[in-house]
């Protein structure tokens, strides 16, 4: 009677250990990626190591935009702070992943979407420098903000094309657009490309195809692995020539619930015939790549 009492508790036990590993295992998944470069021979390295890696966070905050970035030496940058309604959720954010200053913070454009969760980031963090567009919004949102600003005693610097941020001695930070002024906020939206080593992102806001016809013609090599989807999959954006210039392998799409019928089903389309490999915040929560400079592990969080 006891032996077989026992049994069953070891059989109860060993059930509740597999019920505990796959919770585990399917609560988020992990990908390993090998861009194939000429260094990447040595196929030693096909594990990326916790160092010397940069972060690429696209943080889920439903529909809105939001971007982390952690340098290989612990530079913290925070593009974008999704809506005012995920102010919360963003302080919770940045204290999850350590982060108890940011280096750099970018509002791209000065849309709700976009800007609303920064005014309370400001409000709790150091920040060394902030930079915006130089164009406003008749905004409590965008008004909130400025304040935040002011009571830090920060001095916003103006974003445009050609910029290069010092942010962290190994990797390249490029400001592609504004290129030029526009009246459309959108349009107005900064674009940055990050390299490290042989891998690149591009992040850009809600950049339309007004501001895409821009960075075409001010030859900026736009070419990126990792391309931040326009305006979260609106039609407006990813332009054919302007997908095929950057050329990405993979793409991410900042949106959640939404009345807009974000993201279309044209661009979707399009980047798959592009061949590009579409993550989604709305399908698989936040979503990181972790770059070594040759390989990317992307992980998402469902
Ligand atoms: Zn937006």
């Amino acid at each position: 009677m006891i032996r077989r009492n026992w049994l069953r508790t070891q059989r109860v036990l060993l059930w509740i250990c597999l019920v505990v590993l796959c919770t585990l295992f399917s609560g988020c998944s992990l990908e390993l990626v090998d861009i194939s470069t000429q260094e990447s021979k040595d196929s030693s390295s096909s594990s990326i190591t916790s160092q010397n890696r940069l972060r690429v966070i696209f943080l889920d905050v439903g529909q809105g935009a939001s971007q982390l970035l952690i340098s290989p030496s612990g530079s913290t940058m925070l593009i974008d702070a999704g809506n005012n309604d995920r102010e919360q959720q963003m302080v919770d954010y940045l204290r999850q992943y350590g982060v108890d200053h940011l280096d750099v913070i970018l509002g791209t454009h000065p849309d709700a979407d976009h800007i609303g969760g920064l005014d309370v980031v400001i409000d709790h963090y150091e920040v060394g420098a902030i930079y915006m567009p130089k164009i406003q919004a008749n905004t409590k949102t965008f008004e909130s903000l400025l304040e935040s600003i002011r009571d830090k005693g920060l001095k916003v610097k103006t974003a445009q094309a050609g910029l290069q941020l010092e942010w962290d001695d190994q990797v390249q930070v490029e400001m592609i657009a504004p290129v030029e002024y526009s009246e459309d906020s959108n349009n107005m939206s900064a674009v940055l490309k990050v390299t490290y080593g042989e891998t690149s992102f591009l992040l850009t806001g809600d950049a339309e195809r007004e501001s895409e016809k821009a960075m075409l013609a001010s030859g900026k090599d736009l070419s990126a692995d990792v391309l931040l989807v326009g305006h979260h999959g609106s039609k407006s954006s990813t332009s054919l020539t302007f997908l095929q210039q950057v050329a990405p392998k993979f793409a991410v799409i900042q949106v959640g619930e939404n009345s807009y019928g974000h993201p279309k089903q044209e661009i979707l389309n399009r980047l798959s015939k592009n061949g590009t490999q579409v993550y989604r915040n709305d399908l698989q929560g936040t979503i990181e790549f972790a770059s070594d400079g040759q390989h990317y592990e992307i992980t998402t969080e469902r």
